[in-house]
């Protein structure tokens, strides 16, 4: 528990020094069978360590006396809804926030896309942050998916491991600018069902990262 509470705060900063985060934005989670392991609420990331992160049940009970990321609702439904998901990670990155902004879904306009399970990576709608809402809005927009942006706000990412959840995160990061200036030509050709069906077929067969 201990190990994974450790982990927790590494990766916390980690995208801090990614530049996908600053101070106390955004969040990561965790979680077993019985509890969810997640950033606090407020606490800048240089002063996180694995005393501070905060421990919650499936109802959203705090079990160790420490206030939850605001954010708590989305991390709680997505592990009730998903019990495939183990990690989850939420940031404010610079590129993810700018096409949230647009309120825009990123289509099938490279192959990387169907990494995140599908022909397409949906954009949450907009709802106040913290809220149940929100976290329905994002829910939806998760669905057969492992990531999505949310509007006017940033990206979350799914993973079996926090490791996982993070290499996501960085590689939404990385097609949302490479799609904002794609997007700002008229020639910008979109990769067809059938071609996305090869590409996602590969990644199912082989779990490939490439
Ligand atoms: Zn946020």
């Amino acid at each position: 528990m201990k190990k994974i509470k450790k982990k927790i705060a590494v990766y916390y900063n980690k995208l801090v020094e990614l530049g996908l985060n600053i101070g106390s934005e955004g969040n990561i989670s965790f979680r077993d069978e019985k509890t969810i392991f997640i950033t606090p609420s407020g606490v800048d990331s240089s002063k996180l360590n694995e005393n501070k992160i905060a421990e919650v049940d499936f109802n959203g009970r705090v079990k160790n006396k420490i206030k939850a990321s605001s954010e708590l609702f989305m991390h709680l439904f997505i592990y009730r809804e998903r019990p495939d998901v183990k990690a989850i990670v939420h940031c404010h990155s610079e590129w993810a926030s700018i096409v949230s902004c647009q309120r825009l879904k990123i289509p099938a306009f490279h192959y990387m896309v169907a990494e995140f399970g599908g022909v397409d990576i949906k954009c949450a709608k907009y709802s106040t942050f913290g809220t149940k809402k929100l976290a329905f809005n994002v829910l939806d927009a998760l669905k057969l998916r492992n990531g999505c942006l949310i509007s006017n706000h940033g990206q979350l990412t799914l993973g079996n491991s926090i490791e996982d959840a993070l290499h996501l995160a960085i590689s939404l990061e990385k097609l949302s600018k490479q799609f904002f200036f794609c997007n700002l030509t008229e020639k910008l050709k979109l990769l067809n069902k059938n071609e996305m069906n090869k590409v996602l077929k590969l990644f199912k067969n082989y779990k490939s990262k490439h």
